[in-house]
């Protein structure tokens, strides 16, 4: 089946049970609990913390999408990283791109730090700062790929060689990318996380989050601390993001082509000075000439609305010195290029002239 095909067809369990009605959409089972038939019998369903039919349809199509063996799905995409984190102990090392999203940065930081996880910062695009990194304590390798807001490129399969046959678990947030452009499990990597309220819902009306083992031993593991801690997905929510998904395909090649054109765009310009776009994917980051220029553009967007937040059929533009980035230290964001010059664009899937018609206003 065709990526295309998968986002619409992939997960086809629920038609297939005794409550199956035809609905071509996903019923909203909105239980918390679930009857059993009589003393030892279960429909499969006991208690919607650990498991709910309208969320495992959700998760049967992002594992189906990423290739992976089982999914987990979360109340957000922090939800989804905090759980990754209580697989590892104290004393454990782990390895993190350097230009990462700042939530992930914060959680690190604060809660993982806590807890006694080692996280050293590498810029993981650099092979050879990742090998000198690795030492008998390193548990896992957590990427980012395109990397949030710097767009610096880490090839996983040449990570996943450096990694051998030690026991460390690759991990990537494959969020900017989706499983329509991206498949990290097929380049090697043991985990892959979504903050489903980007890509994936697409609509910008949710939040959500996931884990995909490429084991199903794994993927058990990860389902136990997810029914144990209890951050998870809402029925009513599975149920936008499986939405959301049907239509991943269409929006993905839109919103790409957008960004091919609008990247070139933002190079002729004169105010523009850099322009950072993976040529894969819609997340663009780009530096304005002045201070003035940038804090100029967003007063005066009309059409793109400046938000948080990324991955919606709307184009929004982010600051990420005081938007998604403000709580990494100013010296570490400074010297990573996060100044008050850089500006993020989430391309949308409007008509691509109009949103340059409103950068090249906003500019004047
Ligand atoms: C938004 C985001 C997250 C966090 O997801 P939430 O759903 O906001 O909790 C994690 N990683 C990346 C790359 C993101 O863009």
């Amino acid at each position: 089946m065709k990526p295309e095909t998968a986002c619409i067809h992939a997960a086809t369990s629920i038609r297939n049970k005794s409550h199956s009605t035809g609905a071509v959409a996903v019923p909203i089972f909105q239980s918390a609990t679930f009857a059993h038939p009589g003393f030892g019998q279960s429909t499969g369903y006991d208690y919607s913390r650990t498991q709910n039919p309208t969320v495992e349809h959700c998760e049967e199509l992002i594992t189906s999408l990423e290739g992976g063996a089982g999914a987990s799905a979360f109340a957000t995409g922090m939800a989804a990283i905090a759980t990754v984190m209580e697989l590892f102990r104290p004393g454990d090392e782990i390895i993190a791109t350097d230009d990462l999203y700042g939530g992930s940065i914060r959680l690190f930081n604060n809660i993982s730090a806590k807890n006694g996880i080692i996280i050293k910062y590498v810029d993981t695009s650099d092979l050879s700062a990742v090998q000198v990194a690795i030492t008998h304590s390193t548990k896992a390798i957590f990427i980012e790929t395109p990397t949030n807001p710097m767009m610096k490129v880490t090839d996983i399969a040449t990570v996943k060689k450096l990694i051998g046959n030690r026991d460390i678990l690759l991990i990537s947030d494959n969020t900017f990318l989706t499983p329509y452009l991206f498949n990290p499990i097929a380049h090697g990597a043991d985990v892959v996380i979504h903050s489903g309220t980007k890509y994936l819902s697409g609509h910008n009306d949710t939040l959500a989050g996931f884990v995909v083992a490429k084991t199903s031993e794994l993927a058990e593991r990860i389902h136990i601390v997810k029914k144990t801690t209890g951050a998870v997905l809402s029925p009513f929510d599975a149920f936008l993001v499986t939405r959301g998904i049907k239509t991943l395909a269409i929006r993905m090649e839109k919103a790409q082509s957008n960004a091919r054109k609008i990247a070139e765009w933002l190079k002729s310009q004169s105010k523009i000075t850099a322009v950072h776009y993976p040529e894969q994917g819609a997340m663009i980051s780009f530096t304005t000439d002045t201070v003035e220029t940038a804090q100029n553009i967003l007063n005066k967007v009309e059409l793109i609305l400046y938000a948080e937040s990324l991955g919606g059929v709307e184009t929004l533009i982010t600051y990420p010195a005081t938007q998604t980035h403000a709580e990494v230290p100013e010296a570490e964001r400074l010297s990573r290029g996060i100044d008050e010059k850089l500006l993020r664009l989430s391309v949308g899937i409007e008509a691509v002239e109009d949103i340059i018609k409103d950068l090249e206003e906003s500019m004047l």
